[in-house]
């Protein structure tokens, strides 16, 4: 993978839709429940556990298809837990997802996920001389992060949350 340019893909709501899910997290949205809390995490990892029964969003996995097909190397960075790295491999296979690396949160890193991507990206892509021609993110605040950083981020859509 030494001189590849690199794209970079987003998981949740790039890839992989899990509108079905986020009725788990209902419960922080009304602010009953404290960040970093057992009630917290064990919502969260409910959450991250129903992944497995997402959909793709197959425009955005052509996208990918077509740009690792073209030579470039894909590089997923995710705040998904480690620990749900073997359920997410299973569910990037089974939807024909190729990829060369997948960076993802430490499992007890309770960090913002820009925190997180601005982390990975730090310890493993930069200053090595790889181009990064883009990265496709949904979120916001992620979308503004790697633009920050002089990439550019393409948003399939409204990730304002
Ligand atoms: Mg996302």
């Amino acid at each position: 993978m030494k001189n590849h340019p690199i794209a970079i893909f987003d998981i949740d709501g790039v890839l992989a839709n899990g509108a079905h899910r986020k009725y788990i997290l209902t419960p922080l949205s009304f602010g009953k429940i404290q960040r970093g809390s057992i009630e917290n995490i064990s919502l969260f990892n409910a959450y991250v556990l129903a992944a497995e029964k997402d959909s793709i969003f197959e425009d955005e996995a052509d996208l990918l298809r077509m740009t690792h097909n073209q030579g470039l190397d894909i590089i997923l960075i995710t705040a998904r837990p480690e620990w749900s790295r073997l359920m997410t491999t299973h569910w990037l296979a089974r939807h024909w997802v190729p990829y060369t690396e997948m960076y993802m949160r430490e499992s007890e890193c309770q960090w913002s996920d820009v925190d997180v991507k601005i982390d990975i990206y730090n310890k493993h892509l930069r200053g090595n001389g790889r181009r990064i021609m883009f990265a496709v993110e949904d979120r916001i605040q992620c979308v503004k992060m790697w633009r920050k950083l002089g990439i550019t981020c393409l948003q399939p859509r409204d990730g304002d949350y």
